[in-house]
């Protein structure tokens, strides 16, 4: 097995295609972790979301970062971290930004189904509310692991 970095341009096209990631975001030193779909274009990964633990984390500490990963075997998969700042795409502010994330989020199958699916199971029947958020993306890495007999 061969492991390479990839380009910038080559983890962009990677999250262009990919659509379940991992979100990460700390506080006061303590990391917490959560899978989220989301859709990338450059510079700008976009995120339909329900409120919570990880949004008032990221309120508090914007700093956050995305892995997405496509994994054939054990000497064949692609990885890739982004970087970046949250902002969240509040009303009415942001109303342009939060229809242009709908929009991108659209054309993905059922992209709400599992934010609501797991409020659901916390809060039963009462209201849910939702958001849109955005992560600025600053820096991105990734790595690309090829099996010698490909
Ligand atoms: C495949 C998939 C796709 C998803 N896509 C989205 C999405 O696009 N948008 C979205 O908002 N949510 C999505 N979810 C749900 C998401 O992973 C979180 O569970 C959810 O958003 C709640 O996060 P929170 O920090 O607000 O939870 P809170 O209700 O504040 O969490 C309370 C505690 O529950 C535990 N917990 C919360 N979530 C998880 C988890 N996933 N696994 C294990 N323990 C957990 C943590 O220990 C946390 O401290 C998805 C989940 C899956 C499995």
């Amino acid at each position: 097995m061969v492991i390479n970095e990839m380009s910038k341009d080559e983890c962009g096209a990677f999250l262009a295609s990919a659509s379940l990631g991992r979100l990460g975001c700390s506080l006061d030193n303590q990391p917490y972790v959560v899978p989220i779909y989301f859709v990338y274009e450059p510079d700008s990964i976009y995120v339909f979301s329900t409120f919570w633990q990880k949004t008032e984390w990221m309120r508090a500490n914007p700093k956050v970062c995305l892995q997405a990963d496509e994994i054939t075997n054990q000497s064949q998969w692609r990885s890739v971290i982004a970087s970046g700042r949250y902002q969240e795409l509040s009303q009415p502010q942001y109303t342009a930004e939060r229809e242009h994330a709908r929009t991108l989020l659209e054309e993905r199958f059922r992209w709400w189904q599992n934010a609501f699916a797991e409020r659901q199971l916390r809060l039963g029947n009462h209201l849910i509310t939702s958001l849109f958020f955005r992560i600025h993306v600053d820096s991105m890495t990734g790595l690309l692991a090829i099996s010698e007999s490909a």
